[in-house]
């Protein structure tokens, strides 16, 4: 690993615990004085939490497999399982997993090894709120205090705002205004890592493998902190030079390449956190850079648009479409769509992407989000449902933001007049229709579907629609 970073010049990646070093578990085990609650920071390195449990004493580390995880996709749960073995291999076999709630899993474990402070990652959507508050409370009940500090995000929610100190309702000066509001430098530690083990109680080869035979994970074959780092420095590339990142800003939007980061799966779930990634990118002076850390800071913009409208996760922030306009023939077509057969090759290619891999490239995400609501006129709400049962990187905030945007109704939303066209998303963003042939292999054959509807009668129809509800 070592070795892997000084050879590409990432010598300042910082992993403080090379992984291969196993911690010390002494033979008599002294009194736990900090527990660890692993979330969505599933790393050892520039992990705050980790670091002030370690710094208080002596410490253990614990992971709550919840009831919810287990009503997971067998692929979210696979790759989950994959990433906390990883996690748990470097910490030596420390890491406690455990069924249960997060309250119920978080407080046996600090009752069981006596710790008098328990210290986790601040989560900002409604149900990680929600979840810190009971166990705060379960673990105050019993004389024990939950800390929290540092958060998934490079500038955590609320921090970004005006000067009167209200919010930013449009991503371009939000962008501004976090940029220069900064963020710290990665999180660094004492040297060593020495964990009490904890016994776990969930199999995780077990979980692992339950996703590959009823919902196989296909793609990443990498997962844990390690694949994470390699695939920022991969990104990056030595010194700079003709990486991804330098043709960023030119290639970012075609599909067919392997042109972006793909670290969304990793940031997902903590592997790595995005003031690692900006303390790299920041390096770099080129547009390309700034322009790849203004997606970190979407990602931002969307966290502190929930946490600030916790009701985005389900309502539409601005209506834009009359009740009546939402199609109820749809059923059919709504199978279409999932299935990859509407007959328009790039939304095909994108659904059938996301049900073999669980990714989707950016740009297709948007044409199949956007042909879901605008062209069968499907709520998004229904869109998300189907994405947060497919994606690996499926993020509540950044899903439903997301969708909201595609569907004109989210903070700085493309407007809802804009209706992407397919065909010409097709024209532009894969030209040689390599990726469209990828997925769909038989579309010069007579098998391939006919178009399910006409987009340009559509389109009229949802802009009928638009018109009649804003009165324009
Ligand atoms: C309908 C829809 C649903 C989406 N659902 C999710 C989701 O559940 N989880 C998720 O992480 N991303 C989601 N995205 C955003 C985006 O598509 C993915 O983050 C991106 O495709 C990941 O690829 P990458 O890591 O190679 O991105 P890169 O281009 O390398 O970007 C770097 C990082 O910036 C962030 N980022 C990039 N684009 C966006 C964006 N539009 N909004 C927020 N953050 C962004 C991601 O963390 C990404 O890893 C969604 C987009 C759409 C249109």
């Amino acid at each position: 690993m070592v070795a892997l970073f000084g050879k590409l010049g990432l010598g300042a990646i910082h992993l403080p615990y090379a992984h291969t070093v196993r911690p010390t578990i002494p033979r008599e085990e002294p009194r736990v004085t900090a527990l660890w609650w692993v979330r969505r920071d599933i790393r050892l390195a520039d992990n705050p939490a980790l670091i002030e449990a370690q710094a208080a004493g002596t410490a253990a580390a614990v992971f709550a497999w919840t009831p919810a995880i287990d009503r997971w996709p067998g692929r979210r749960q696979a790759y989950l399982a994959k990433t906390l073995w990883s996690l748990r291999e470097s910490t030596g076999g420390a890491l406690g997993v455990r069924l249960g709630t997060e309250v119920d899993v978080v407080r046996a474990a600090a009752a069981e090894c006596g710790a008098e402070t328990v210290w986790a990652a601040q989560e900002y959507s409604p149900v990680g709120m929600r979840t810190q508050e009971a166990v705060r409370e379960a673990l105050a009940a019993d004389g024990r205090e939950l800390k929290l500090i540092g958060s998934p995000y490079a500038v955590a929610p609320g921090r970004v705002t005006k000067a009167d100190g209200s919010e930013y309702k449009v991503f371009t000066p939000f962008s501004r205004a976090w940029r220069a509001h900064g963020w710290r430098a990665p999180a660094v530690g004492a040297d060593g890592l020495s964990l009490q083990p904890l016994a776990s109680d969930v199999n995780l080869d077990q979980q692992a493998a339950y996703g590959d035979t009823r919902d196989p994970l296909g793609f990443p074959p990498r997962f844990g902190e390690e694949a994470a780092l390699r695939a920022l420095e991969e990104f990056i590339g030595e010194d700079g030079e003709n990486s991804p990142l330098n043709r960023y800003a030119e290639t970012r939007d075609l599909p067919a390449m392997d042109a972006t980061s793909r670290l969304s799966i990793a940031l997902a779930h903590g592997e790595i956190h995005p003031r690692t990634v900006l303390s790299h990118t920041s390096r770099h002076s080129s547009t390309h850079a700034r322009i790849f850390e203004s997606q970190i800071a979407w990602r931002d913009f969307h966290a502190d648009v929930l946490w600030r409208h916790p009701r985005a996760q389900r309502e539409s922030l601005t209506d834009v479409l009359p009740e009546d306009a939402w199609s109820d023939s749809s059923e059919e077509a709504f199978t279409a769509w999932k299935s990859g057969h509407t007959g328009f090759p790039l939304v095909d290619a994108g659904m059938r992407e996301l049900q073999a891999t669980g990714v989707m490239h950016n740009r297709v995400r948007m044409v199949v989000a956007s042909f879901l609501v605008k062209d069968l006129r499907v709520p998004w709400q229904v869109g998300a449902d189907f994405f947060r049962e497919k994606l690996l990187d499926y993020d509540h905030a950044q899903n439903q933001l997301n969708w909201q945007w595609v569907a004109g109704t989210g903070r700085d939303a493309a407007p809802f007049f804009r209706i992407f066209n397919p065909t010409r998303q097709a024209e532009k963003f894969d030209p040689d229709r390599s990726y469209i042939e990828r997925w769909v292999p038989e579309i010069d054959t007579p098998g391939y579907a006919q178009p399910i509807v006409d987009h340009a009668m559509e389109r009229e129809i949802t802009l009928a629609a638009y018109k009649r509800r804003s009165g324009t």
